[in-house]
């Protein structure tokens, strides 16, 4: 099936009805029967959970997975169930704020090392590297810079060393990059963004390969973050249309980054999508299905962001991405805004950069909307 196809009939489940939409199963209780397990909600085994978890796994190429409550249940579950004290863990620089505060918070407290790797081919991931590393984890493209990296070559790098590998897939999507198609062990999605796509759902999914579920299920049992059947009807609503929209923000995600680098006002626009971006030429090869609806744009300073921010009037200036409307934030004060302000400079998130999630709408009215906020 066509990933476009699998969007709309992958894993429905139309045995109980003659409605062509898989059944909402609002039961937290399950009789017993003589071949069933015991299914159970934070068993992660609900009618409703097994049938987006079949139309997941063939989005992202992966034999089955696990969904949560939100992308951080998702991230905290994976990595710790791989993590216990004495071990190392190995992370790209260019993180989700969340999952940076995350490791910084909780990490050491836990007696788990880490390393943030800064660079971007494989063999600066090599040079950290440690006898203790279990865990190499990372993002590609990256919030809030769109940063790329090689995803075989790291993939590549984690199995010679026998790491677990993980990459963050929120800001692709599925319709854009198979990470384990390219040798990734799990593949994590911050669900409320583009699998939701509609800005009014919070979960996370984990996608991977049935042996290593099995150890990581235990510790997803442990500390309950699924979720329930009303969500999940909702979900496989949205990734019916997951395709057509995404397709849309792509396209209307490289029209606005090629205007933008035309302004002259704007320094400097992030989109792997331009052929200025560093690494553009990998990721052509490993975005199959485009760049993406996630762009930065750098102005002369704080002031002038805030003042965009203030002037734009169909996008919104608002947190969070992936819905069907354009929103605009400056990633300073908002994703990154718990780092010390060198931190960030640093990283390269000044105070004049904004992060664009490219919406669905027709492209003239974005740019029209761009257009008088700039001037
Ligand atoms: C939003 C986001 C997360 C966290 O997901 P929640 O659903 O907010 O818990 C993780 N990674 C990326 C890239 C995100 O954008």
């Amino acid at each position: 099936m066509q990933p476009s196809t699998a969007c709309i009939h992958q894993g429905s489940d139309l045995r109980h009805t003659p409605g062509v939409n898989t059944p909402i199963h609002p039961s937290s209780a399950f009789v017993f029967g003589p071949e069933t397990e015991n299914i159970y909600p934070r068993y992660y085994n609900t009618p409703n959970h097994a049938a987006l978890i079949q139309k997941l796994s063939a989005l992202e190429k992966a034999e089955t997975g696990l969904l949560f409550a939100s992308g951080m249940a998702a991230i905290t579950t994976a990595l710790l169930a791989h993590l216990q004290a004495g071990d190392h863990a190995l992370f790209a620089d260019q993180l989700y704020g969340g999952t940076r505060y995350l490791i910084d918070s909780e990490f050491t407290k836990r007696g788990i090392a880490y390393s943030f790797v800064m660079g971007q081919s494989a063999s600066d991931f090599e040079k950290h590297i440690q006898k203790n590393t279990k865990v190499l984890y990372i993002e590609s493209p990256s919030n809030p810079l769109l940063q790329i990296l090689p995803l075989e070559d790291i993939a590549t790098l984690a199995k010679a060393y026998g790491v677990v590998s993980m990459i963050d897939n929120t800001f692709a999507s599925p319709v854009n990059q198979n990470p384990i198609r390219l040798g990734f062990d799990w593949v994590i999605h911050s669900g409320t963004k583009y699998l939701g796509g509609h800005s009014d759902l919070s979960f996370g999914a984990l996608l991977g390969y049935s042996v290593g579920l099995s150890h990581i299920l235990p510790t997803a049992i442990n500390y309950g973050g699924n979720l329930n059947a009303l969500d999940m009807y909702l979900i496989e609503r949205s990734l019916k249309t997951l395709y057509l929209r995404v397709e849309r923000q792509n396209t209307n995600a490289l029209a606005l980054a090629e205007w933008l680098s035309t302004h002259p006002d704007v320094l400097r626009v992030y989109y792997p999508g331009l052929p200025t971006h560093p690494l553009h030429e990998i990721a052509k090869v490993q975005m199959k299905g485009g760049f993406g609806g996630m762009l930065s744009f750098a102005l002369a300073d704080g002031v002038a962001a805030q003042s965009f921010l203030q002037k734009i009037k169909l996008a919104l200036p608002a947190l969070s991405l992936g819905g069907v409307e354009t929103l605009v934030c400056s990633p300073a004060q908002t994703s990154h805004s718990k780092l010390q302000a060198t931190e960030r400079e640093a990283m390269g998130i000044t105070d004049g950069l904004l992060r664009v999630s490219v919406g669905a709408e027709a492209f003239e009215d974005i740019q029209e909307d761009f257009a008088q906020a700039l001037s």
